[in-house]
């Protein structure tokens, strides 16, 4: 039994109760218990949040060097990586996800604060060769201004730091909603950031759920949206956004591919397909939720995957013997359940798994392959974001590349080939913001991820994900001093 810890919000440098004083919990779908106690904000507190944002950025953050901003980002890196074992058992609690991973991540996080830190130091701007006389021309990159972050609750922490280590490494304020599933982490986020010695209302945090996201992306004096989170849930930000003019970053869902191809290396494939849709109890944006298989390895490679599946162990995700949690919450398991049970009523077989829960009130989805699919039904074309696999088959690579593309997403995708012509090939022509061969899951705050299609909008990590964050400035400095025709600039 753990004791709910609880948090207020954090605005202009303060911990303040939301103004209705309501209050909302995560809980552990684990154990059920509550996690936190965190305040339910309306659209008064992200105001206040937001206007905080504003003043801190027009009175000194903005106007910051970047190397001031440099050393309160290695410092923050120093306060994570502190804290990594306490941010990782929040996470875990909050979401169900293995305390092994959270664990990785969020000593892993650590390192974008570094990172950026050393991006803001080294970005240069350009100086432009005038192609009129007496002109100096150079370009500055400005901060963008204030940044509203919205994640969703799978890795919260890892995806609320690809937002704000590039936006405050570019002076920007922020203003942060998370998933009211995991509001914990960022909260410790916000500890961390007060201690590291930000000035106040650089970063905010409001908590509570679509209503308070709303307020936010309709703020007018919000100038940018980093948002993670369901396709859906992007295109109507994306529209409210429109609306302001708003810059938006958009990381939204998937259904990528996992592309096998005869002649692969068979146990790093099978292995490289388990950890693309089993890992994380197949909740991630970039799951490898299409297994391609071409038509001669087909059979053998399915009852390999079902034999190794098999030895999935379901349970605590604090115990590393557990390779899978439950879902995140009620809504996610039953709709994940809702997608198999659809599946098969299409005319899907089931090779394993299936929709019935294991424990009774249990979360658990039991890892599922379906296969005999029609790649023009439901569970090959929507994003389910649970441990579902539906195979396909095909002939040659040029159908296996027909089949891999034909999809509304394009987040990512894997080639799985010992042929390196192949994996060239094949590389450059599946639309995807990301191509592992021969690997899944990989991801660095050095290597842009971002999506094709309905996949998003934008990029993240890298150093183009500065520029994310800033507006280009064209500046033109007239050198002789002589008064020109104002009816002929030239
Ligand atoms: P979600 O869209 O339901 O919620 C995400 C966040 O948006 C939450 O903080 C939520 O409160 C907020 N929100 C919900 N409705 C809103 C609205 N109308 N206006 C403003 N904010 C609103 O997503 P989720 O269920 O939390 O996360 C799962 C989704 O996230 C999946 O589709 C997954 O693919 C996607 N995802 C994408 C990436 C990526 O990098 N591309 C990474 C992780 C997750």
């Amino acid at each position: 039994m753990t004791t709910p810890q609880t948090f207020d919000c954090l605005i202009d440098g303060r911990w303040l109760p939301s103004r209705s004083g309501a209050t909302m919990d995560s809980i552990n779908p684990y154990t059920g218990e509550v996690v936190s106690v965190v305040a339910d904000c309306n659209a008064e507190d992200v105001d206040a949040a937001v206007l905080a944002a504003r003043a801190a950025f027009r009175h000194g953050w903005g106007q910051t060097t970047p190397h001031e901003r440099a050393r309160l980002l290695r410092r923050l890196q120093a306060l994570v990586m502190r804290e990594a074992e306490r941010l990782a058992l929040a996470e875990t609690r909050d979401n169900g996800k293995l305390l092994k991973e959270m664990r990785t991540q969020s000593n892993y996080i650590a390192e974008w604060f570094g990172y950026f830190a050393s991006v803001a130091e080294t970005h240069e701007g350009a100086y432009i060769p005038a192609d009129r006389k007496n002109f100096v021309v150079y370009t500055a990159e400005e901060p963008v201004g204030v940044v509203a972050a919205i994640t969703p609750w799978n890795s919260p922490l890892l995806l609320l730091g690809w937002k704000v280590a590039p936006a405050l490494a570019a002076g920007c304020t922020i203003v942060v909603k998370p998933s009211e599933y995991t509001p914990t982490s960022t909260l410790i986020l916000g500890e961390l950031i007060c201690e590291a010695g930000f000035p106040p209302g650089v970063f905010n945090v409001v908590t509570g759920g679509p209503a308070a996201g709303a307020a936010l992306t309709e703020h007018p004096e919000v100038d940018k949206i980093a948002f993670t989170g369901a396709t859906d849930t992007g295109a109507k930000i994306a529209a409210r956004a429109a609306r302001n003019h708003t810059r938006v970053t958009l990381e939204l869902g998937g259904k990528s591919p996992n592309i096998v191809f005869s002649d692969c290396d068979l146990d790093a494939a099978v292995n490289g397909v388990i950890a693309g849709i089993f890992a994380a109890t197949g909740q991630s944006c970039m799951a490898g939720s299409r297994l391609l298989v071409q038509d001669e390895l087909h059979d053998e490679f399915v009852a390999r995957l079902v034999d190794r599946v098999s030895t999935i162990t379901l349970g605590d995700p604090m115990d590393p013997a557990t390779n899978m949690g439950p879902a995140a919450n009620s809504a996610q398991a039953d709709k994940i359940r809702g997608f198999i049970d659809r599946a098969v009523a299409d005319g899907a077989t089931l090779a394993c798994g299936g929709s019935a829960t294991l424990d009774a009130g249990s979360l658990f989805v039991a890892p599922t392959i379906l296969t005999e699919v029609d790649p023009g039904s439901e569970i090959c074309r929507d994003e389910v974001f649970g441990p579902v696999l539906s195979v396909l088959r095909f002939r040659d690579e040029q159908a296996a590349i027909e089949m891999a593309n034909d999809t509304d997403f394009g987040l990512a995708a894997a080639v799985w080939t010992s042929n390196v012509f192949r994996a060239h090939r094949v590389s450059r022509a599946l639309r995807a913001g990301t191509v592992w061969v021969n690997a899944y899951r990989v991801v660095s705050f050095n290597t842009p991820f971002g999506g094709f299609g309905h996949s998003g909008v934008g990029r993240e990590n890298g150093r183009a994900a500065l520029q994310e964050y800033t507006e280009t400035k064209s500046v033109w400095i007239e050198t002789s001093g002589e008064t020109r025709d104002p009816f002929n600039i030239g």
